[in-house]
């Protein structure tokens, strides 16, 4: 990282758990992909799943993270990503959530999985789920350290067809608590003609332990999550379109008068006492 003349950067990092995407740390956005690979390490083979199992989006967020990576690039900011499939653990969860491994997914029984015992869970934590959030963390901190604190942008897929029934969204945005990037980002997609767009669809705003509650709602950062439809970010034109479109959008929001100066801390959940 440079220091100095507004000019931080957030240099690109690679790690067995994760990939930091570089960017300029006072862009005001750091883009979070949960789901972005299907990788499972060889020592776990394919969990004992048919090869076929690991391309289904059980496996990941099908066309996340070259979407993400379409749109870090398009606005010059970072982004952090996974590089191990949710299968193995969901870093999408609390580190006590009883689906942070799941067992059965959509179906589909895990095999790798049904026999977990605790130092196996502990060791995943270790090894994957822990390098990821810290490597969120320091990325925030790097982003302060020069000067401004980053909105968070978790960027998550849909399937198209949920349990028989198609659904109508092209896109969602989820958030819960706060609303200085949700609001005008819901509102910008709404603006866009050709979108059905959800407010807290497919899923509901947040789940406790989840990444944006993690590294949102309790410091009191602004986030939002948004998510797209599978269908429409399967191939590379599809994943580049919408890459392009969100950076067309949210370039519009960040370049608002005091907008990123709006992300600044507000005080955070910590000290409101247990949340239910
Ligand atoms: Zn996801």
């Amino acid at each position: 990282m440079t220091s100095g003349g507004g000019a931080a950067q957030i240099e690109a990092e690679l790690h067995e758990s994760y990939e930091i995407v570089g960017g300029a740390a006072t862009a005001g956005l750091l883009l979070l992909c949960d789901h972005a690979s299907n990788a499972l390490p060889d020592e776990y083979g394919t969990l004992g799943l048919p090869a076929s199992e690991l391309e289904r989006h059980i496996a990941y967020d099908i066309g996340a993270a070259d979407m993400t990576r379409h749109l870090a690039k398009a606005l010059g900011v970072p982004a952090v990503l996974t590089r191990f499939s949710r299968l193995l653990i969901d870093p999408n969860r609390g580190e006590d959530d009883p689906t942070l491994i799941m067992r059965l997914s959509d179906g589909a029984i895990i095999p790798g999985n049904r026999h977990l015992d605790a130092a196996e869970r502990e060791k995943r934590i270790a090894r994957f789920y822990r390098p990821y959030h810290d490597a969120i963390r320091r990325t925030i901190f790097r982003c302060a350290a020069g000067g401004r604190m980053p909105a968070l942008l978790g960027m998550h897929s849909f399937t198209d067809v949920w349990k028989g029934t198609p659904r109508p969204w092209h896109a969602g945005v989820l958030w819960e608590h706060d609303e200085r990037l949700a609001m005008p980002l819901l509102a910008a997609l709404r603006a866009e003609a050709d979108l059905v767009v959800g407010e807290n669809e497919p899923y509901p705003g947040q789940y406790e332990g989840d990444t944006l509650w993690q590294h949102g709602t309790m410091p009191g950062r602004a986030f939002a999550a948004i998510e797209v439809r599978q269908d429409l970010i399967r191939d590379a034109d599809g994943q580049q379109a919408w890459g392009e479109r969100l950076a067309r959008i949210l370039s519009r929001i960040l370049g608002r008068p005091g907008m990123v100066e709006r992300f600044a801390m507000r005080s955070g959940r910590q000290c409101a006492g247990p949340v239910t």
